[in-house]
């Protein structure tokens, strides 16, 4: 008669035994499991890499990893249990670590994020577990590329990729994990500044001495060195640029499963203006930065082939090459090549998901169609990845919900996440500078995690699930109190807000005293509490910004932050709640940046009130977000522009007219790329912006207050 239970564990002693081969994935997945269940229960389980083994001595159970044909999609794996065995059992090696893990959840632990703290152990005398198990799992997403971690975190978190090996020593532990590699980055600039040579030699500067005609020429036929492009219709430079790029990648990541080589990173790839490269592709629209990318693209995939490099070659869909080409078709219907979508400047958007009525999410859905389109007709034959900017205070650092980290929401993550699968996309990476941050727990970076794998995840039960196991005795308390400061977070700023939310710090008092004599326990409440405090202080400054205008306030708060962030940081950095990079970029950058806008919310207030009460004829309030567009680009990037722009005009319907006239088609809302088009289309109509002259002339923005003077007058 088939028993109920399979034992694992009685009464601290083992009763089972792993079986696995030595070496490789499969071995480690063992370790794993005999590591954590140690832990849970001080019982040590054998592992042997014979099937046939006498297991008497210790009990009848067995768990065995083994590579199976099963039909588990990508590498996922198949939990099952078969009479007294346990069976974990994947097509490719590593899906055998995350079924490890899986059996370590079954038996009560978590890994929500680094250990210690990230991490559940139970401490339980005895595991069993049901007869009737049988679990597969099969990830929604092929490749999974993370942004932070060790490479056993990220296969402990359900990542297939790593960053490629720096040594020999990496490349074991690598192999040993079964993970794939990557490289990736703004190579373009590099490749035009620095040589590469494949014979040993060093990479050296540079030096187009005799080779002038290689650099790109300017509107006025002058060539200089940029570091964006060369004058690539240039066969002698288009075929030194593209044999360096293969001399690069033979010379640092030649062991890569995938490279991808990007662009500069700026709105508009600057090309070569000579009279060849402007006229090579020119269609009107003349935009033509993605036909020369993928055309030297093309030639780089062409002799890696020639070399007998296989592996998968990609390229970045981002700023300057956002459209798709208008010739270029890709070599071999870009086979062993990936597109990599990144659609980045949606701080406007307070980045909710990708499928919502944003005009800036319109847009990108009408990007993002232009390029499916373009590789739907040429039967494309390579993959998707996308490139999404989750928690990325670079962008989201103004907003006060965004730098605490609230931005996106988790829902918002699983639409999107649901949008970019239905259209075909295979792989997925989340670019969230601050890369290690887990501020203030890790509930939204696990939901993520959870995501890659599983897009119909119920949320709610998972948020419950978190709750319960991180914050133990406390997680009514914690839960409650977290939810009042989101919810208050979102409100618009006043005096009441900010105290509303200084007067729940009091309540983690209480959670501490509950969860006490667990040092784990309240080493989390006081990460929460820290963060309550963090909150506090941010929706003050934005209070500032927005209401009081009293900059001198908001710049005390400001550094208030910055006190309390630096006042924290052994805390913050020890227990992993964020790296020291981190830190410093939350505590620095993005200080600094807020202290910059205080004024500029109230330049933008002074903007608005001209547009509203003075009448300034329409052709000046453009001029004036050029100059905004111009100069808070410098100062604060493109994203916190936007919404400024946005704030300013939102409700502006005689813009909106002209806008709809300019454009000549509906605008329903002037959302900042709605904006820079009506820019654009201004500056080739019929005038030079005497605002953008302006700031070229001087090259500094200081000027905003004569320049409102002016025009007010
Ligand atoms: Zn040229």
């Amino acid at each position: 008669m088939p028993t109920s239970e399979v034992t694992l564990v009685l009464n601290q002693e083992p009763r089972a035994t792993i079986i696995a081969p030595s070496d490789g994935p499969l071995a480690y997945a063992a370790s794993e499991l005999q590591r954590y269940v140690e832990k849970i229960s001080n019982a040590k389980l054998p592992i042997t890499t014979e099937v046939r083994t006498d297991t008497k001595a210790i009990g009848p159970t067995r768990i065995i990893f083994r590579i199976g044909s099963s039909a588990v999609k990508h590498d996922g794996f198949h939990l099952h249990v078969e009479g007294d065995d346990i069976i974990v059992e994947a097509s490719e090696a590593r899906g055998c670590i995350y079924g490890a893990y899986a059996l370590l959840e079954l038996l009560g632990c978590r890994f929500y994020g680094p250990a210690p703290i990230g991490v559940i152990v139970p401490k339980v005398k005895t595991l069993k577990l049901q007869a009737v198990l049988n679990l597969i799992r099969e990830p929604a997403f092929m490749n999974r590329i993370p942004s932070s971690g060790t490479p056993e975190e990220q296969v402990q978190w359900g990542f297939n990729f790593t960053g490629v090996a720096s040594s020999e020593e990496s490349k074991r532990l690598i192999d040993r994990l079964g993970l794939k590699q990557f490289r990736w980055g703004h190579i373009w600039p590099i490749l035009i500044g620095m040589r590469f040579f494949q014979d040993g030699r060093k990479p050296e500067k540079m030096d187009y001495t005799g080779h002038e005609d290689w650099l790109p020429a300017n509107e006025d036929g002058v060539r200089s060195q940029t570091n964006q492009s060369l004058c690539l219709s240039n066969q002698y430079a288009f075929d030194w640029f593209t044999n360096n790029a293969v001399n690069w990648m033979f010379t640092n990541c030649q062991n890569a499963d995938y490279v991808s080589i990007w662009s500069a990173d700026t709105i508009r790839l600057e090309l070569c203006r000579c009279r060849e490269c402007f006229s090579k592709f020119r269609t009107p629209p003349y935009k033509s930065a993605t036909d020369w990318y993928l055309l030297t693209q093309n030639a780089i995939r062409k002799k890696l082939d020639e070399q007998g490099w296989y592996n998968s070659f990609g390229w970045i869909s981002y700023h300057g090459s956002e459209d798709p080409p208008n010739h270029v078709r890709l070599y071999e219907k870009g086979r062993n090549m990936d597109f990599l979508y990144a659609p980045r400047p949606r701080g406007g958007t307070q980045h909710g998901p990708l499928n919502n009525e944003h005009p800036l999410s319109f847009k990108y859905r009408q990007n993002l169609k232009a390029w499916l389109d373009y590789l739907d007709a040429q039967d494309y034959k390579g993959t998707l990845t996308v490139f999404e900017y989750y928690y990325d205070l670079i962008l989201l650092g103004y907003l006060a919900e965004g730098r605490t980290f609230l931005i996106p929401k988790q829902g918002a993550i699983q639409e999107d996440m649901r949008f970019y699968h239905q259209r075909g996309f295979d792989g997925f990476f989340d670019c969230n500078p601050p890369s290690d941050a887990w501020f203030p727990d890790p509930l939204s970076r696990w939901i993520y995690h959870l995501l890659m794998w599983d897009l119909d995840l119920d949320l709610k039960s998972s948020q419950d699930d978190f709750f319960k196991h991180y914050y133990g005795p406390a997680a009514d308390a914690v839960k409650e109190s977290r939810e009042a400061v989101e919810k208050l977070m979102f409100e618009e700023p006043s005096q009441k807000v900010v105290d509303e939310l200084h007067s729940l710090e009091a309540r983690f008092d209480i959670a501490s005293s509950i969860a006490s004599g667990d040092k784990i326990f309240v080493t989390r409440i006081e990460g929460m509490r820290l963060w309550v405090q963090y909150c506090a202080l941010c929706k003050d400054s934005e209070f500032h910004a927005k209401v009081t205008h009293d900059f001198e306030k908001g710049r005390a708060t400001e550094q208030a932050i910055r006190k309390l962030l630096n006042d924290n940081k052994d805390f913050l950095i020890n227990n992993r709640f964020m790296s020291g990079e981190d830190l410093k970029l939350i505590a620095g950058d993005v200080v600094e940046r807020n202290i910059v806008i205080l004024p500029y919310e109230h330049q933008a207030e002074k903007v608005e009130k001209l547009i509203l009460w003075e009448n300034i004829p329409a052709p000046y309030v453009w001029e004036f977000a050029l100059l905004m567009v111009v100069t808070a680009n410098w100062r604060n990037g493109d994203a916190s522009a936007g919404l400024i722009l946005e704030n300013v005009v939102k409700d502006n319907q005689e813009l909106r007219d002209e806008a709809k006239e300019i454009l000549g088609r509906e605008v329903d809302h002037l959302s900042a790329s709605t904006m820079l088009d009506v820019l654009e289309a201004l500056s080739k109509k019929y005038r030079t912006f005497e605002a953008l002259d302006y700031y070229a002339r001087t090259g500094s923005s200081h000027k905003m207050d004569e320049l409102l003077d002016q025009l007010s007058r």
